[in-house]
């Protein structure tokens, strides 16, 4: 039987994956915090998924999944490509090594994985070495290899990191990432902090490591009109579930799931045409608190099509159309 949202030779499965925490109040009751309850999905070789959601939806945890940094609670975090078949969420030792070479992230604040008081060389040539390069010409030429594919002129490397600007240092993260040359990388808000003309540049050489290099990116995000232009597909998450997975020109062509509709909706940049062709969505109140998931529909204290069976029986994600799944008591 055919998983829901997968594809044909994916880099990465996600076997029906959770991830809950135990939050224990002083003298209070234990309570359990489900970030990502049960998730189906798959990333091809070199296909960029986005995955999109409000704050509180799960979409960090679920990327820091997929690179290892945060275990699975149950299922299988599969990842296939330079002769490894490995579950990520078991791996240990000499294996998560070799593992953390191929699946790389790409941080929000890069200030928060680079020390900015080193040079930038010295950022570039330490990952290196700890992966065991040794030979100083070798790590030369693997510096200035990257640093050039993210269009940075190479007098650069000696500056301290603090003296570079917000999209010089997100570069050098790329930079970072990309002297692996990784087979998947989670880029987790990574141009959330960086104004509209640089947010395009790092999309574009996002873009370009895809088209070059066949890089597959898990793509998270708030922003549905940065995930259309980077996507091949959206995979759209509230309260730890998918709701919605599709094309990235389905989903904001053609939003089925009432969520997705309001994050379309709330999204200033997205063409105003298309927003215009969608019914309007007044989402009520906020994401409730992840220890206190609703039951039925997780989404029907909010949603303004409730019906009575949505509070009570969960529905489970369908395919409507070609690869175009939702979660919805309305399909
Ligand atoms: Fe709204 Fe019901 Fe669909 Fe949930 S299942 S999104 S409550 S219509």
């Amino acid at each position: 039987m055919q998983r829901v949202g997968s594809i044909k030779d994916p880099v990465m499965t996600f076997d029906n994956v959770s991830v809950f925490f135990t939050k224990k109040k002083f003298l209070g009751p234990k309570s359990v915090i489900k970030a990502v309850d049960s998730i189906n999905l798959d990333v091809g070789h070199g296909e960029i998924v986005a995955v999109v959601g409000e704050s509180g939806s799960g979409k960090t945890t679920l990327g820091r999944t997929a690179i290892g940094l945060q275990r699975a609670t149950s299922g299988k975090v599969i990842f296939t490509d330079n002769n490894l078949n490995v579950d990520v969420s078991t791996a240990r030792g000499r294996r998560w090594k070799e593992l953390r070479k191929y699946l790389q992230i790409i941080f929000q604040d890069p200030f928060s994985s680079i020390d900015p008081n080193m040079r930038v060389y010295d950022a570039l040539r330490i990952p290196l070495q700890s992966q065991g390069v040794r030979d100083k010409k070798e790590i030369e030429d693997r510096i200035y290899k990257v640093f050039s594919e993210v269009g940075l002129p190479s007098d650069l490397l000696w500056n301290y990191v603090f003296q570079l600007s917000g999209g010089q240092r997100q570069r050098v993260s790329i930079a970072r990432v990309l002297l692996f040359s990784p087979s998947l990388v989670v880029a987790d808000e990574a141009v959330s902090m960086l104004d509209v003309s640089l947010k395009g540049d790092i999309l574009n050489i996002i873009k370009k490591i895809q088209n070059n290099f066949g890089v597959s990116f898990l793509f998270i995000t708030h922003e549905m009109a940065v995930a259309k232009v980077i996507a091949d597909r959206v995979a759209v998450m509230y309260l730890g579930n998918l709701v919605e997975i599709g094309t990235a020109d389905k989903i904001v062509s053609n939003p089925l799931h009432p969520y997705t509709q309001a994050l379309i909706q709330a999204s200033p940049t997205i063409d105003p045409s298309l927003r215009e062709t969608l019914r309007t969505v007044n989402v009520r109140g906020e994401i409730p608190p992840s220890n206190a998931h609703p039951p039925g529909c997780k989404f029907h204290p909010r949603c303004p099509f409730v019906m009575e069976t949505c509070k009570h029986n969960i529905p489970s994600l369908k395919e409507v159309e070609n690869g175009h799944y939702v979660s919805c008591w309305l399909y």
